[in-house]
């Protein structure tokens, strides 16, 4: 019969740490947040080498239109 360490109450399984599920994440905090597999994208920025399509008399010949 395997206990936990801390509380000494029984255990389905065996853990790394000897304790059951709740008293490891009482001792070592909640578990870190899975990161994502893809860094995000940086943001959209403004930068000045791409015209602005709102700002006006850009794009005359759309107004021409
Ligand atoms: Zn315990």
């Amino acid at each position: 019969m395997i206990r936990c360490t801390r509380c000494n109450r029984k255990l389905k399984a065996p853990t790394a740490s000897g304790m059951g599920e709740t008293c490891e994440r009482y001792v070592l905090g909640p578990r870190p947040k899975r990161q994502a597999a893809q860094a995000k994208p940086a943001r959209a920025s403004r930068d000045d080498a791409t015209p602005d399509l709102f700002a006006p008399n850009v794009f005359p010949w759309v107004l021409a239109a």
